[in-house]
């Protein structure tokens, strides 16, 4: 079964919508996944449950990967991109006040990471999709599904207080950690993991210049910091802090002269300016093993979380939609459900290789034991011999900018 036309039809109680995917979710995932299945002829609805102003304007990601550029730049939603992001070719990586540059384009053959604000991808990526007729519907909250191991599967959601439904071929959930097509999957059908750190993040948006041209991570015996950046005026810094502090607990000095010792090393000082920004994320890495049940298929930060270290949440979203695009583009093509059958399978590999860096990342920076236990001398093992094997240099270089197949 095909269902073609994206129309409404009005019954007493209910509007009812057709089409051929029901996308939940206008994040990245949901936003890429409709431009993909669109460039091959397929409809889709978006449902979004906030409002466009506010997925436009949620500050979260900024750093993305090579394949992410270049699945973008084949869309053609990359002009505002390729002018504005900041192309990185390394990063620097400090224990203690002692600074290690890694070189992704000679240990990668020419890949690098380009820095640009997710809520930028985002209006970027729903333009495009209105551009190109794909409908959005923002505030409208999915509240459930039904008949998933049907051919015809329904979206129920809600919108200015009415009752609708979409009728399709295929659910696909891109709805992130707290939507609703995670909680559809049959319990039995997967395993869940989960770690939760015992620090946060306490990140600052600042309108001033960059400190250094490209991101610092640094390991300090007072907790990680985290040099990072939007844009040739606006830095983005973070600072390790308890789970339960709070942003009330910081004045802007001193998260300025907290960072300054973090990330100090000989001869480098510190930009200060306004901060207009600051919050304070949990670090967690969470995933299940299986992403589909019947016609319901799940993508992004529905399926998987992983701490912000290694830059990878908004990269692997856009990495499983990829997948899925190219499965449900063989089902409507050829009727063949092959690669939808091996769409869990496909992502995971991908997946279990972000968990394992970003929580490398995550251990190898932050504080976790006294300084000079064993715990942290062999942390700091593990950070000299970044500048002693090149085969640990290129580890680290490949799965930063990740890796192109996998
Ligand atoms: C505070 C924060 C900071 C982050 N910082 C970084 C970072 O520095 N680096 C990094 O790589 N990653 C970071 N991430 C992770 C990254 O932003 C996500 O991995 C990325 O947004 C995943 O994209 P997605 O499309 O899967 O999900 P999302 O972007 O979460 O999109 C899901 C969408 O679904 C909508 N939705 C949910 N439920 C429903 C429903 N029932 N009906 C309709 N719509 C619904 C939501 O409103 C949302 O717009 C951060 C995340 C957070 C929360």
């Amino acid at each position: 079964m095909s269902l073609k036309l994206t129309t409404v039809i009005s019954d007493l109680s209910i509007m009812i919508h057709q089409t051929q995917v029901g996308i939940i979710g206008a994040g990245p995932a949901g936003l890429t996944l409709a431009l993909m299945l669109q460039r091959q002829g397929i409809d889709c609805i978006i449902l979004e449950n906030r409002s466009r102003n506010y997925v436009e304007s949620r500050v979260r990601a900024g750093l993305l990967e090579q394949n992410t550029v270049d699945l973008w730049r084949e869309l053609g939603v990359s002009e505002r991109m390729d002018k504005e992001g900041l192309e990185h070719h390394g990063v620097y990586l400090s224990f203690n006040g002692v600074r290690k540059r890694v070189a992704f384009k000679e240990l990668t053959g020419g890949r690098c990471i380009t820095i640009y604000g997710q809520q930028e991808a985002v209006k970027d990526l729903i333009q495009a999709n209105l551009e190109r007729h794909i409908p959005i519907l923002f505030e409208a909250e999915a509240t459930h599904l039904a008949g998933l191991e049907t051919e015809t599967p329904t979206i129920f959601f809600k919108q200015n207080g009415e009752e609708h439904r979409i009728d399709c071929a295929f659910v696909a959930a891109c709805d992130g950690y707290h939507g609703i097509g995670r909680k559809h999957l049959p319990k039995d059908s997967y395993q869940e993991f989960r770690i939760e750190y015992p620090f946060s993040w306490l990140g600052i948006l600042a309108n001033v210049a960059p400190s250094s041209d490209e991101l610092i991570y640094a390991y300090h015996e007072r907790g990680f910091a985290l040099h990072s950046l939007r844009s040739e005026t606006v830095s983005r810094l973070y600072i390790q802090v308890d789970n339960e502090d709070k942003v009330e607990n910081w004045t802007d000095e001193q998260i300025w002269d907290e960072l300054a010792i973090r990330l100090g090393t000989e001869g480098w000082t510190l930009n200060r300016g306004p901060i207009f920004e600051k919050s304070i994320t949990p670090m967690r890495s969470f995933m299940i093993d299986n992403m589909q049940h019947g016609r319901l298929f799940l993508a992004g930060d529905a399926a998987h979380i992983v701490p912000p270290t290694g830059g990878k949440g908004l990269n692997l979203a856009v990495a499983d939609v990829r997948f899925l695009a190219t499965a449900l583009i063989q089902w409507f093509e050829k009727q063949e459900d092959i690669l939808l059958e091996s769409y869990s399978q496909d992502c995971l590999r991908r997946i279990w290789r972000a968990q394992d860096f970003s929580n490398f990342m995550t251990y190898l920076f932050h504080k976790q034991a006294a300084h000079g236990s064993f715990e942290n001398l062999l942390q700091k093992s593990k950070f000299d011999y970044i500048g002693l094997s090149k085969a640990q240099e290129t580890t680290i270089a490949e799965n930063y900018v990740g890796l192109k197949t996998i």
